[in-house]
């Protein structure tokens, strides 16, 4: 039940130090917090749904949630707090569409901000050469995605998954199939408007506050609140041509997907996935895209795939290709997850691993974790496939130390009752191991979507950057006010 699921979470003592310092006496916090001139307002009831994510294995109330009407109202509540000084132990956490796993969006007893309530508003489109829109950081992708194609244009870079808010996604990177050619979603925006865990609105870009620029993208909240971003875009295509080939070796399946990353003029697409079935028998998946322009006629997109097909050396019988548009495309997991959702399978605890593995790993960490640790794929999809990170530029965001790397997804759902191989310790369990592994041997490997329950860790997690993010937390966020679900500092007090 949920009493065990948030021992899960908190189990360690760092964990719920740096979540729980005690806040101000409630009451009157309610009474000081209502006293705040907003133009949105401030809920103290029905806040029980921000005690948890997508995840649903952490579960931590908070006192008050805050629906901010405009940037001033998250700066006037922050600024407040701040000026309560280290003794409130109050904290603040931006809730986007709240899809991390890790408890990462939750305030244990501090104010939620709701960021959906600032979406909405007219997003400014700028057409041209360089075209971008500049939205709300509590935008949903796929309203961005429907607005642009209006235009015709469209952003560069996704996530796997469009009902996720801006500020969410630039807060860790965004990657899916598109990140080989445009690099993340965090190296495609222009400019940010951000209010700090001081309560100052600061604008910034690479020219303009670059430290605060960067710091905040892939900054897991640290540094600051995103409520504008300015989104670059480029001219929308019509339809995708889809396609699936299968391998049953697995160095020739990620010799054809760096084949593929190492021309970008090629597919437009490129993901992949594991199978094991029951048998203990593993296949991998190469998923591939090429985006076709209004422009083009089919005859002449069947040339280039067939070319580039060719080079290719998948077991011939399984090729699998269809057409969809763009739109039912980016958004096809929507679609799964609402099957999910009637089936009463989308609320369940998801303990996901997400990993990024040096190319010079790849294969002792395939050898060890598909066939060993992993016997089946039957707690859901495995995802696998390379990035080129010369597309990856002064974020904070920590990759290996090689340029090629893969991303691991293990997307896991648990039956919450069970014991067995599909309940959440087993899971759980399983991704110990895996990561054991990789420590234990040395891979380089990294975790996306990071989460530790010691400072340590974390020092270990950014190596040579721990340094400079540090500094830039005690610069931006000196009370550590801000993200304390993400569990790196300790809210001063
Ligand atoms: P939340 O969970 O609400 O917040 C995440 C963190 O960011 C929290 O620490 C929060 O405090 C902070 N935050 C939120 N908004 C702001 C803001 N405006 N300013 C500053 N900080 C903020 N990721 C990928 O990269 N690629 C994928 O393909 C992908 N697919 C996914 C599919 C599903 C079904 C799910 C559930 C997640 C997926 N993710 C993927 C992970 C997802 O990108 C992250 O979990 C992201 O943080 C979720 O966005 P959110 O709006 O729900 O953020």
């Amino acid at each position: 039940g949920s009493i065990q699921r948030e021992n899960l979470c908190s189990n360690h003592p760092f964990a719920i130090s740096t979540l729980s310092t005690p806040p101000l006496d409630s009451s009157i916090l309610h009474l000081s917090l209502k006293m705040l001139d907003l133009e949105g307002h401030l809920n103290f009831d029905n806040i029980s749904h921000a005690a948890k994510d997508f995840g649903n294995i952490c579960h931590y109330l908070p006192s008050a949630i805050l629906h901010p009407k405009s940037v001033t109202d998250i700066s006037t509540t922050i600024k407040y707090i701040y000026d309560l000084g280290p003794s409130s132990g109050l904290t603040v956490a931006a809730r986007g569409h709240g899809h991390s796993i890790e408890g990462q969006a939750l305030a244990h007893q501090g104010v939620i901000v709701n960021m959906e309530s600032l979406s909405g508003k007219n997003m400014d489109f700028h057409t041209g050469n360089a075209p971008y829109v500049d939205v709300s950081g509590g935008e949903l992708w796929i309203n961005i995605l429907q607005e642009s194609l209006e235009k015709g244009l469209t952003p560069k870079s996704w996530t796997d998954y469009l009902h996720l808010t801006v500020g969410g996604t630039l807060s860790n990177a965004g990657v899916s199939g598109q990140a080989f050619k445009h690099g993340p979603q965090i190296n495609n925006v222009y400019q940010l408007e951000v209010v700090t865990g001081t309560g100052n609105v600061v604008n910034c870009s690479e020219n303009q506050n670059a430290d605060l620029f960067y710091g905040v993208l892939g900054g897991l909240g640290q540094f600051g609140i995103i409520t504008k971003a300015r989104i670059a875009l480029e001219p929308a295509p019509i339809m995708v041509r889809w396609i699936r080939v299968l391998y049953s070796d697995f160095e020739t399946f990620t010799s054809d997907q760096e084949h593929v990353i190492s021309s970008p003029d090629s597919f437009d697409y490129v993901e992949g996935f594991v199978i094991i079935n029951r048998t203990g028998k593993t296949l991998f998946c190469l998923e591939i895209a090429k985006y076709s322009y209004r422009h083009q006629d089919s005859e002449s997109i069947n040339q280039i795939i067939d070319a580039e097909l060719s080079k290719l050396n998948y077991i011939p019988s399984t090729l699998f290709e269809s057409e969809v548009s763009y739109v039912g495309f980016l958004d096809r997991v929507h679609i799964s997850g609402m099957k999910l959702r009637e089936k009463g399978l989308w609320d369940v605890p998801h303990p996901w691993l997400n990993l990024l593995i040096p190319k010079r790993s790849i294969h002792d960490f395939a050898q060890q974790v598909f066939g060993k640790i992993l016997t089946d794929t039957s707690n859901g999809p495995i995802l696998i496939y390379p990035v080129d990170k010369s597309k990856w530029e002064k974020t904070s965001m920590v990759t290996p130390d090689e340029n090629i790397f893969y991303l691991v997804a293990f997307l896991s759902s648990a039956i919450p009752s069970s014991t067995g191989k599909d309940g959440l310790q087993h899971i759980l369990k399983q991704n110990k191991r895996i990561l054991n592994f990789c420590r234990k041997a040395r891979l380089g490997v990294k975790q996306y979507l990071p989460h530790y329950h010691s400072q340590e860790r974390w020092k270990d997690h950014f190596g040579p950057q721990w340094e400079t993010f540090s500094r830039k937390k005690s610069t931006y966020d000196p009370l550590a006010i801000l993200a304390p679900g993400q569990r790196i500092f300790t809210r001063a007090g």
